[in-house]
Parts: C-alpha cells; sequence; structure tokens
C-alpha cells in the first residue's frame, strides 16, 4: 500500500489532504461505491484526479459531468498535474471526437470527462471495450433526482451503463443534497447509505448570510449599488430569476458605470463562454447572471453573491451563495428579498410541471404537424396553445418532459426535436408532474421560512434543513449580528 501524503505531495505538490478527501480516496481503492458530499470548493476533483495518477495498463478513471462548458478547463488542471487526461463533447469537432476515441482505444488517457449524453453513441461505447473503467466518476451527482434542483434527463441512465461497463467502483460526488436528493442517487445506484456515505460537511465558516429587505426595483438597484461599492475592486456574482428582470438591471448599472458581463439562456452559448471567461479571469469584477451560471465553476476569490430575485429552494441559495469565498478569506451573501418575487416563483412551478392534458397535446401537435413544428416548433406550439403571457414556459417544459420519457428523439431540424412515440400512462403515474410540483412548492415554503426566521442563526438553519446536527452559531450572519 502507497502512503497517500506522500503520493499527494508528490504528485499535487500539496502537504494535506482536506477532509474527507483521504476517507474518499481509501474507500474507493477499496473498491467501494459511494455517495460524497463535499462543499463547493473543497476539492471533489482531486478524489477522481488521485485515482487517475494510480491507473496502471488499459485501466482509466471515466468522470460523467453535466457541466460541458467546464470540461476543458478540468482537463487542463489535471494535466497540470501530469495526469494524461482528455474530454468528449459536442464542443469538439467530428473529427477530433473521432480523433480522442482512437487514442481512447488504443490506450492513450487515464482520465476521461464526459456528459452522460456521450453513451447514446455507439462509437463510445466500441473504444472503451478496448479499455478498464477502474472507478466510474458521477459530478454533480445530484442531478439524478427529480427532486434536486438541477436534475438532468440523461443522469437517470448512468446505472445501466455502469453495469454495462462490467460494474466499476462507482464514486457519486455532490456538494448540495437534501437527505431525499441522497435517498434518492442510494436507490438509483443501489447505494446502502447507512455504509456507502461519506459527509463532507458544509461548514462554511468564512460566509456571511445576509437578508435584507426590499420593495420596489428601484430600492433594490440603490442597495444593489451600495453593496457593489462596499465591494470595489472585488469579485462578484449577482443572481437573478429571469432574464427580463437581468437586463433591467444590467441597463442600470450601466448607467450608474458599473463595469460587468451578463450570463443567461438568451446569449449565443460562444458569447456566454466569453462572458463567463472575462469573470474567472478576473477581467471583469461582476457578472449579472441566471442560475444556469456557475454549477461547478472553480474561482475562489468571489467575495459577494447577490441574489437580487429569491430562488427556487434552500439547496439552490445555497449552493449559489456558496460560490462565494472558497479561498476561505471574508464573503459575503445578500439576499435582495422583496414579496413580491415570491409570485414569480410560484409562477416558475405551475409552468414548470403542466398538466397531462397540455402534455399530450403538445406530443399531438408535434406528431401530427411535423413539417411546420421541425421549423419554428416552439414559436407554433406556443400560438396554438394560446399564450397570452410571454414568459410561459410550460412548452419547453412539455418539450423536456416528453424528451425525458423517449416519446421525442433529437434531430438536427432547427425545432431539435421529432415525435417517437405518445406518452404512455405509465409515464404519468411514473413521473406524476402535480407530484412534483407539491414538492417543489414545499422547498419553496421552507425557503421563505429561512427568510422569516429571524431567531436561528442563518448557517445552522441551512445545516438543519441538510440534516447535520451542528447547534453553533456562525456570529457573522444578519440574525446573529442582531444578537
Ligand atoms: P469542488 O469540490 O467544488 O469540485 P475543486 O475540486 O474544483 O472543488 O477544488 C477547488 C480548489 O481546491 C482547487 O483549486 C484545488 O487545487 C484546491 N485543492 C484541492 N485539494 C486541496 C488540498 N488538499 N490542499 C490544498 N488545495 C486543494
Ligand atoms: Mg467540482
Amino acid at each position: 500500500m502507497i502512503s497517500l501524503e506522500k503520493h499527494l505531495l508528490e504528485k499535487f505538490k500539496y502537504d494535506s489532504f482536506r477532509f474527507p478527501q483521504k476517507e474518499i480516496i481509501e474507500k474507493t481503492l477499496a473498491h467501494q461505491s459511494f455517495l460524497a458530499l463535499m462543499p463547493t470548493g473543497a476539492g471533489k476533483s482531486l478524489t477522481y484526479q488521485f485515482a487517475a495518477t494510480l491507473c496502471e495498463g488499459k485501466e482509466l478513471v471515466l468522470v460523467v459531468s453535466p457541466l460541458i462548458a467546464l470540461m476543458q478547463d478540468q482537463t487542463k488542471k489535471a494535466i497540470d498535474y501530469g495526469i494524461d487526461a482528455t474530454f468528449i463533447n459536442s464542443s469538439l469537432s467530428a473529427e477530433q471526437k473521432e480523433n480522442r476515441m482512437k487514442q481512447i482505444g488504443e490506450g492513450k488517457y487515464k482520465l476521461i470527462f464526459v456528459a452522460p449524453e456521450r453513451f447514446r453513441k455507439p462509437a463510445f461505447w466500441q473504444c472503451l471495450e478496448k479499455r478498464t473503467v477502474k472507478l466510474f466518476v458521477v459530478d454533480e451527482a445530484h442531478c439524478i433526482s427529480l427532486w434536486g434542483h438541477d436534475f438532468r434527463p440523461d443522469y437517470s441512465k448512468l446505472e445501466e451503463y455502469r453495469q454495462k461497463l462490467g460494474k466499476p467502483t462507482l464514486l457519486a460526488l455532490t456538494a448540495t443534497a437534501t437527505g431525499e436528493v441522497q435517498q434518492d442517487i442510494a436507490k438509483q445506484f443501489n447505494l446502502d447509505l447507512t455504509k456507502d456515505l461519506i459527509l463532507g460537511g458544509l461548514e462554511r465558516p468564512n460566509l456571511s448570510l445576509n437578508i435584507l429587505e426590499t420593495y420596489a426595483a428601484e430600492d433594490k438597484n440603490e442597495k444593489l449599488l451600495e453593496l457593489i461599492s462596499k465591494h470595489a475592486d472585488q469579485s462578484g456574482v449577482i443572481y437573478f430569476s429571469l432574464i427580463q428582470t437581468l437586463e433591467n438591471a444590467a441597463r442600470f448599472l450601466y448607467q450608474n458605470k458599473i463595469y460587468f458581463q451578463k450570463y443567461h439562456g438568451d446569449l449565443p452559448p460562444d458569447q456566454r463562454r466569453r462572458n463567463q471567461n472575462d469573470f474567472i479571469t478576473g477581467k471583469v469584477p461582476w457578472i449579472l447572471a441566471t442560475p444556469a451560471f456557475g454549477l461547478g465553476i472553480d474561482k475562489s476569490n468571489i467575495r459577494a453573491v447577490i441574489h437580487y430575485e429569491i430562488p427556487s429552494s434552500i439547496e439552490a441559495y445555497f449552493q449559489e451563495v456558496g460560490r462565494a469565498g472558497r479561498d476561505g478569506a471574508p464573503a459575503f451573501g445578500y439576499f435582495l428579498y422583496s414579496e413580491d418575487d415570491l409570485t414569480i416563483q410560484m409562477q416558475f412551478l405551475n409552468w414548470a410541471y403542466p398538466e397531462k392534458e397540455f402534455i399530450e397535446k403538445v406530443y399531438d401537435l408535434i406528431e401530427s404537424r411535423p413539417d411546420v413544428v421541425s421549423q419554428n416548433g416552439f414559436e407554433f406550439l406556443r400560438e396554438q396553445m394560446v399564450f397570452k403571457n410571454k414568459k410561459d414556459y410550460r412548452v419547453n417544459a412539455a418539450v423536456s418532459i416528453l424528451t425525458r420519457w423517449g416519446c421525442l428523439e433529437e434531430t438536427d431540424t432547427p425545432f431539435g426535436f421529432k415525435a417517437l412515440q405518445a406518452p404512455t400512462e405509465e409515464n404519468f403515474a411514473l413521473e406524476d408532474q402535480n407530484v412534483l410540483k407539491k414538492e417543489h412548492q414545499k422547498k419553496l415554503l421552507s425557503l421563505l421560512r429561512f427568510i422569516q426566521d429571524t431567531e436561528i442563526c442563518r448557517l445552522q438553519q441551512v445545516y438543519t434543513y441538510f440534516g447535520y446536527d451542528k447547534k453553533e452559531h456562525c456570529g457573522i450572519c444578519d440574525v446573529c449580528l442582531a444578537q
């Protein structure tokens, strides 16, 4: 048995492990499959990078991640440690993909990053056949759970893929999973949480959580300017639920000569990537973003995370605010709470979980009008479903549900999907949108309780929500400071 500390120093130039890196590495080396929770920025990547440095012969570590935008970055970091690493995803040309797969087949690379969709491609299976997957890593594992806040349909197939790969040791990693989500992950990967779980703690003693009651947009903007000037020369993220609100705030900040970038779904992907990069490299100090921004991002000196609108759950909130202060230096979360925002989130939930009849009607239109739909699908569908509210995104939700159920298939048309088979009663029974909606409403309610509870330390409330038994007060949140 090698000395893990010695190996850490030699390969990674760190003189000690952070808790619970060593426990995770020991367990994977003993071929035990499990779920590990470690806070954002605590160093989850090192656990699988370490395993990659111990691969011999045809062995490799396969990392499944939902974050295509970050794979290149993650690969580069591994290469900096001297690990033979690569990634395969849709950002590469067909030729590049083919080349990399050929090299994998020939025995090159010890660490490979892929998105879960990669397993849909037979060519990928062919190159893996010639190798031994020593460790099957599922990064951001909460994406597997419908109860989580980042559900990715393809994650539900990962256990099937793992079986097909000859059942390699599984390492599921995440920073945020409530008890419910942990159980869901365990169920899907056949884990026994009484032994197959490592809790790395959520402790963020350097993070000061603050909730600021606000009223109209002018009030919020005023507070926003104050906060930005309080953190002059520092870096921060400002989160929004709606692109429209984001754009309004952007205009206001622009008029006030604040230097920032934007990140949201209406920007083209390469623009998004560039903006994100400007922020990560420190070219711009602030980024205005929707929740799509930030998952897995490694920027340690973010000093402030501001929530301009209410997020959808405590999980989402803590994940987002947790991006501040990864370097351990003092960092701040400011939540500009306004009661009116609650209705926006409630409306979101109604749209995210459309009714059965609605989903069926969307499917029927896609099936019966393939010509129109393939060209301007979303627009046509919205017209047909008679929408008055432009923000209503039920059609998008229905399409993503139908895709998840295998009723739609992705194609190369502008719309991107085509009909395959009508949704069945079983589909509706297995994934009842009404049940999901109620669950999500409960999460929103928990967040509301968190906002309104000015008796218990903010951090302690979060710990309790995630099922940790911790009773100390942080001493730096708005509640602690007021007492
Ligand atoms: P996350 O848990 O969010 O995935 P990362 O794996 O991206 O976090 O790691 C965050 C940072 O912590 C990285 O820059 C990494 O170099 C650093 N790091 C990881 N392990 C250690 C360690 N044992 N000692 C010092 N720094 C470490
Ligand atoms: Mg990570």
